[in-house]
């Protein structure tokens, strides 16, 4: 695992002690696994490897942040209040781009906004926003009914990978009546409608 120094005053071994700080054993392995799996769709789909490498690595940077903390950024930092509304789920990519910025020194704006977006998606995504978005998904670790499915689509076809995953959580949330946050919707019907 190397890091070149692109994107961050940080050194490499400095972006991964913190990462490994944040955050339990499991959801570290899960960060190595979207790291690598982000690297190997951005050679399929002809991107930065080594950006996407990064940026699949700390897209999960600030899931375990307090809530209180979370609550706090929101309020002062410039956040939509409407995000006091939803929870860790939600905020962990949109406001984790502060603790990324504020920890890990990134500011590129194309790593941020595909970590911004690695949950929910958006109605417009760039190459790093899919890519991001889809390692997540069919990382080694991930194990769901499905997840071979989405491999071979996602492997296959990028923009058809992005619309697997997003028919597959939004019946995941209606399965389970969980609250849809909007811009989730909005991108099912822009990659996932047939
Ligand atoms: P992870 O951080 O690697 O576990 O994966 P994600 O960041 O993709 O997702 C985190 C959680 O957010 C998952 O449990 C998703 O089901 C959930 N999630 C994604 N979209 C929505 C949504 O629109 N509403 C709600 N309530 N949860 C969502
Ligand atoms: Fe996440
Ligand atoms: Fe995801
Ligand atoms: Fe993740």
């Amino acid at each position: 695992l190397f890091f070149k120094e692109t994107y961050s005053p940080l050194t490499s071994d400095e972006i991964i002690a913190k990462e490994k700080a944040n955050m339990d054993k499991k959801r570290f392995e899960h960060c190595i696994g979207v790291s690598k799996t982000a690297r190997k769709l951005a050679k399929l789909n002809g991107y930065d490897e080594d950006k996407a490498a990064l940026a699949g690595f700390i897209h999960d940077y600030a899931k375990r942040v307090p809530v209180e903390e979370y609550r706090k950024v929101i309020k002062e930092q410039g956040f939509d209040s409407d995000l006091l509304n939803w929870n860790r789920a939600i905020w962990h990519g949109i406001v984790g781009t502060y603790f990324i910025k504020r920890d890990l020194k990134i500011t590129d704006p194309e790593i941020l906004q595909a970590v911004w977006r690695h949950t929910t998606a958006d109605v417009e995504m760039t190459t790093l926003d899919k890519i991001v978005f889809v390692a997540d998904f069919i990382e080694p670790g991930r194990d769901f009914p499905g997840v071979d499915e989405a491999r071979k689509v996602a492997y296959n076809n990028l923009d058809d990978g992005v619309g697997y995953e997003l028919a597959h959580t939004l019946e995941f949330l209606v399965k389970n009546r969980n609250k849809i946050y909007p811009r989730t919707l909005a991108a099912y019907n822009v990659w996932s409608v047939k």
